[in-house]
């Protein structure tokens, strides 16, 4: 039987570059064992065996691309010079978000603690096994690629589509003319269907937080934004209130 599946289908083979994974080890073997498994997997890595030069290569990373931005760091927290927690420390107060899964020898619930309290993401006990780091590293990267889909793509949900790179929507091959305020809502919403926004939560992400006003701003948008949208905006078939929550798309 002939397969329709399409030669380059698999995950591994998408355009998109490989995600960079730093690993910050200093046990020689652990560290080229990790790095063989994650490469294995088609990542990049980088192995850094000491805590300063750890610090050093990510202050030099703060210029560099997109490209080049790493996508996920292993972590150890024993480790020469400075150690895993203040590296941590560090990312954050720098404001990266990278995730960070830290590997440590303690195997104390405090420790564990403190690990996710400096803002660690995830926290393997050695000693594990490299499946279960592979597997964590890549449930790490899936969130963060997740939390940074491109804003690119067209968009659909039923009759309505946004063309992210025109900013410009449409709904039922109609154009919508929306206000930039207008259109980044509906952005969000395509984004997340079925997802419940409370009115704080869609200043956040429209307004940000320099926001003046109340909440009643939201409102006063959305109705401009069912009024184009929907076909009859007293009966809403997309812009749904779900009350005392906020509002859903879909
Ligand atoms: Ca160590």
């Amino acid at each position: 039987m002939l397969s329709l599946e399409a030669p380059f289908s698999s995950s591994k083979a998408q355009l998109t570059k490989n995600a960079r994974i730093l690993v910050i080890e200093d046990e020689d073997l652990i560290r080229n064992m990790i790095g063989v498994s994650l490469k294995e997997e088609g990542y990049d890595v980088i192995e850094i065996n000491d805590g300063q030069k750890a610090l050093n290569f990510l202050q030099s990373q703060e210029t560099v691309s997109m490209d080049e931005m790493l996508d996920l760091i292993v972590l150890d927290l024993m480790l020469p010079q400075v150690n895993g927690l203040d590296i941590c420390r560090f990312l954050r107060y720098q404001g990266n978000t990278v995730p960070v899964l830290i590997l440590s020898a303690k195997v104390s619930e405090t420790d564990r603690v403190l690990g996710l309290e400096v803002g660690a993401d995830d926290y393997l006990t050695k000693p594990f096994s490299m499946r279960e780091l592979v597997a964590r590293c890549r449930a790490l990267l899936r969130r963060q690629q997740y939390l940074n889909v491109p804003q690119t793509a067209v968009k659909q949900f039923k009759d309505v589509m946004i063309f992210p790179e025109e900013c410009r929507a449409t709904v039922r091959g109609e154009d919508l003319n929306l206000s930039p305020k207008e259109y980044k809502i509906l952005e969000l919403f395509l984004s997340y269907p079925k997802r419940v926004w409370s009115r704080e939560q869609l200043i956040e992400n429209i307004w940000g937080m320099d926001f003046v006003g109340d909440t009643k701003t939201v409102d006063v948008h959305i109705r401009w934004l069912r009024e184009k949208l929907e076909l009859d905006p007293s009966n809403p078939e997309y812009i749904i209130t779900v009350r005392g929550f906020g509002y859903r798309f879909g």
